[in-house]
């Protein structure tokens, strides 16, 4: 019988979890634990880092995990780093399941960066109304572009005020429509959007409102990550579980 351990913080993970529970396949989600209010969840689940790659050798070892499904965040760099270094040492086999990036279509104004400093430099210039959908861990760097007032998106409300002198905060969680987005643009005048690479169908809704608008993106691409097996859907995890 298999034992997986699925790395999550994404709905592509949860939906995974849900696939898992009713196939009765014995798994245990892992999540960070920086969201207040997760999920509930059909499967166990662990919360918090492993210490490193050694801390996930141990778990992997101590836990008698059988496969891994990374699910994380495409962002979610360091982990999947991580997971492919801790899979290498231990021969669990390991398999991410990732949404594809997303590409521009006719209608999309993007200009694209390599990551969030890419991003801050390329917002030099005059005062612009800025919804910046990052997330909360990276508002500190947009601080270096100070001119701009920004409409920041967060899970959460912010236990400390965002460092950035103009700001208006949206606390929300996906998944987002194409409308509500294009409302919320237009009420807060938004002339450019910022958006991570993420893929997926939970926040491609400010793509489709920007585009609707007429307004240009600024796109982060995703970091890069060591090759690993890749799967885009629930049914290719499901199939190479039972291979
Ligand atoms: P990260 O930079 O790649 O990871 C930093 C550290 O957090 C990892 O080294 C690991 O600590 C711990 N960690 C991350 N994901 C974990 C998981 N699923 N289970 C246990 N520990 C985990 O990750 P991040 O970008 O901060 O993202 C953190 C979590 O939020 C991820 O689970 C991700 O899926 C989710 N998320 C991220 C984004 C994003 O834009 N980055 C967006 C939505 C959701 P140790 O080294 O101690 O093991």
């Amino acid at each position: 019988m298999p034992n997986v351990l699925v790395l999550g913080g994404t709905m592509e993970a949860s939906a995974l979890c849900r696939a898992l529970a009713e196939a009765q396949i014995p798994a245990t989600l892992s999540y960070m634990g920086r969201v207040e209010r997760p999920r509930p969840q059909p499967i166990p689940v662990r919360i918090g880092g492993f210490g490193g790659v050694p801390g996930l050798v141990a778990y992997l070892r101590d836990h008698a995990v059988s496969h891994v499904v990374d699910a994380t965040h495409p962002f979610a760099a360091q982990m999947s780093t991580n997971a492919v270094r801790a899979c290498d040492e231990t021969g669990v086999p390991l398999i991410a399941l990732t949404r594809p990036a997303w590409q521009p279509v006719p209608g999309d104004t993007w200009q694209r960066v390599p990551d969030m400093a890419g991003a801050v430099a390329a917002l030099a210039g005059p005062p612009r109304r800025v919804m910046l959908a990052i997330g909360r861990l990276h508002l500190a760097e947009f601080a270096a572009q100070p001119q701009h007032h920004y409409l920041l998106r967060l899970v959460d409300e912010p236990t400390e005020t965002p460092p950035l002198p103009r700001h208006t905060v949206v606390v929300d969680r996906g998944p987002f429509s194409a409308e509500a987005d294009e409302a919320l643009m237009r009420d807060h005048a938004i002339d450019l959007v910022v958006s991570k690479n993420a893929g997926g169908t939970g926040s491609v809704s400010k793509l489709t409102a920007a585009r609707a608008l007429g307004l240009p993106v600024l796109m982060i691409d995703r970091p890069q990550i060591p090759p690993r097996r890749i799967a885009h859907d629930i049914p290719d995890v499901l199939d190479w579980l039972s291979a």
